[in-house]
């Protein structure tokens, strides 16, 4: 099978240029300029005048099925993944999350369950550790060896989630020694779990004591704590959803000494803040997500340390809840709300809606959802740009395409979007997975399944 895309403006994270882009099977052979293949005999020829073709986004957090105490994550790898696509994203990286007691390969059994045959684009997935005795050395090497070369650690949510100060010391120096990177979720989880006691029990139940009882600086200084054990263990260290001013100091003024620190923002950190969660009428409980919303300041921080580049990739931490029945759980007790938003199909749009305001370049961009990613995940360069021998995975994107995003278009199978209302001009039209159109027209046109799992290599610092 042959397809050409033909005139298009093609924007990777370095390259801006109208060309035409040569797809035999899956892969792309050949780059050249506009006409070059024309004396080809192709069976599809994909016409993207006025439009960029970019290299597929890919998501590095989310969170498909994602089964809490008392509930499971609204999207399963099928509809998350159709979401994604119509979103851009051709690739996502979900966590397998060990469960306390039970061995990882476990954990790894289980999401294999949950998306083999089902994801309609590629993944892979991180393993998150939450219990090292059931994690052990040999353990975590049978990880890399299954294409998972990053770890996950969670300093907040203790009883569940959370892992002490010996086993982030011990998986940093672990994971540098194999290769793999570690992930880090970085909030004080004991302190803010007194704060949450205390708070409740003084009767204050409404959503946004969700925020109130996680503060900013216990972000900042879990987030100094994960970088002074890696600086130790000699590790590479990747902080997850960073939302505030102290943690951006912190990971800002550990790449100032040149260390192996990179971190990663959210388009609900980019856009929305903290006085969502006071909405009336329980409207507060779908912005509840940890770490929590931040304030306008942390907001504008946060764009400037991507433009800095203290900050590496965008995310989403796509964890979708209805509101109805599921947010809905917490209705007299902050506690009990589940965390999360739904974002996978929106990341990219809104990242460029940052363009259109100015405060991103277009390479950059591409940088920030796609080539970044595949560098920091063991996936470059057969994602994360467009060249030969590259996946074609690939965005047609309309820039002129207007949209608003609501609950009433979206794909995410979950009852609101955090971002109702918001306009953006700038979406997909055309997705193709490895040479398969998959989204035509900003719909899914794919099928069943057809995505395929990724075994990732171990890491490699980018530039
Ligand atoms: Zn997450």
């Amino acid at each position: 099978m042959r397809t050409v895309i033909q005139n298009g403006r093609i924007v990777t994270a370095t390259d801006d240029f109208t060309g035409d882009i040569l797809i035999e099977d899956e892969q792309i052979t050949s780059v050249g300029a506009p006409g070059s293949f024309a004396a080809l005999a192709c069976e599809q020829v994909l016409d993207a005048r006025n439009k960029y073709v970019l290299p597929g986004a890919i998501d590095v957090h989310t969170h498909m099925e994602l089964p809490l105490p008392t509930t499971i994550a609204s999207d399963d790898f099928e509809t998350g993944t159709i979401a994604a696509a119509c979103g851009g994203t051709t690739t996502i990286l979900d966590f397998a999350n060990q469960q306390r007691g039970r061995p990882i390969e476990q954990a790894l059994t289980s999401w294999h369950l949950k998306a083999d045959d089902r994801a309609v684009i590629d993944y892979g997935f991180h393993m998150t550790i939450t219990d090292l005795e059931n994690a052990p050395e040999e353990a975590l090497d049978a990880m890399i060896d299954a294409g998972i070369t990053t770890f996950k650690l969670l300093m907040a949510y203790p009883g569940t989630f959370m892992v002490d100060d010996e086993t982030i010391y011990r998986v940093l120096r672990h994971a540098a020694r194999l290769g793999a990177l570690v992930m880090v979720h970085a909030e004080n989880g004991i302190a803010i779990d007194y704060i949450v006691r205390e708070t409740a029990a003084s009767g204050h139940t409404e959503p946004r004591y969700h925020a109130l009882s996680r503060p900013a600086l216990l972000e900042g200084e879990a987030t100094r704590r994960v970088i002074t054990l890696a600086t130790l263990a000699e590790a590479p260290v990747y902080i997850v959803h960073v939302t505030c001013i102290p943690a951006l100091q912190a990971i800002a003024a550990a790449r100032g000494e040149g260390l192996p620190v990179w971190g990663e923002t959210c388009p609900q950190y980019l856009y929305l803040d903290a006085s969502r969660l006071a909405l009336p009428d329980f409207e507060g409980a779908k912005y509840v997500c940890t770490p929590p919303l931040r304030q306008p300041a942390d907001i504008e921080a946060l764009w400037q340390g991507l433009r800095r580049r203290e900050l590496s990739v965008v995310s989403t931490d796509h964890a979708p809840f209805h509101w109805h029945g599921q947010k809905e759980l917490g209705r007299e007790d902050f506690t009990k709300i589940p965390n999360g938003l739904p974002g996978v199909e929106h990341r990219v749009m809104l990242l460029y809606k940052g363009v259109r305001a100015g405060r991103l370049t277009l390479n950059h961009f591409v940088e920030l959802i796609s080539t970044m990613p595949a560098r920091l995940f063991g996936l470059f360069p057969r994602k994360g740009t467009i060249a030969p021998g590259s996946d074609a995975d690939l965005v047609l994107f309309d820039p002129d395409k207007r949209l608003t995003i609501s609950a009433a278009n979206q794909h995410q199978r979950v009852d609101y979007t955090p971002y109702e209302g918001i306009e953006v001009q700038g979406a997909p039209e055309t997705v193709l997975l490895r040479g398969r159109v998959i989204v035509r027209g900003g719909e899914y046109v794919g099928g069943k399944g057809g995505g395929q799992y990724l075994f990732r290599k171990r890491f490699s610092a980018p530039f």
